[in-house]
């Protein structure tokens, strides 16, 4: 079976794939829109890019984290979305980073 056009899987090592894993609860985006799934791997490299997060550093976490996984892959950010498969972690306090959590860039 064939992952339709509008996902994309971004494995750890940058390898990008666009058709297989089918995940049944994805809704198609709208026209134009991509979802990125972001595999565990993939997850732990762009955490190594992060220095603290809006957790425990607010004045200096201006970027959200989805903008360092649009470099991480190359991404149109207008036009992506990213599901993480598990959260990265902020290496200072530990605490959960999801897809729109402010980060400061390592
Ligand atoms: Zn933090």
């Amino acid at each position: 079976m064939k992952l339709p056009d509008w996902l994309r899987v971004v494995l750890g090592g940058n390898k990008v794939k666009e058709g297989s894993m089918p995940r049944d609860f994805f809704n198609p985006p709208p026209e134009g829109q991509r979802i990125v799934l972001v595999d565990e791997a993939a997850v732990r490299q762009a955490q190594r890019r992060i220095e603290s997060c809006e957790q425990c550093n607010s004045d200096g976490a201006e970027f959200p984290f989805d903008l360092l996984l649009d470099r991480l892959t190359g991404s149109d950010p207008n036009v992506t979305d990213y599901i993480l498969e598990s959260p990265a972690k902020c290496p200072r306090c530990r605490r959960d980073i999801l897809e729109k959590t402010l980060v400061e860039p390592a």
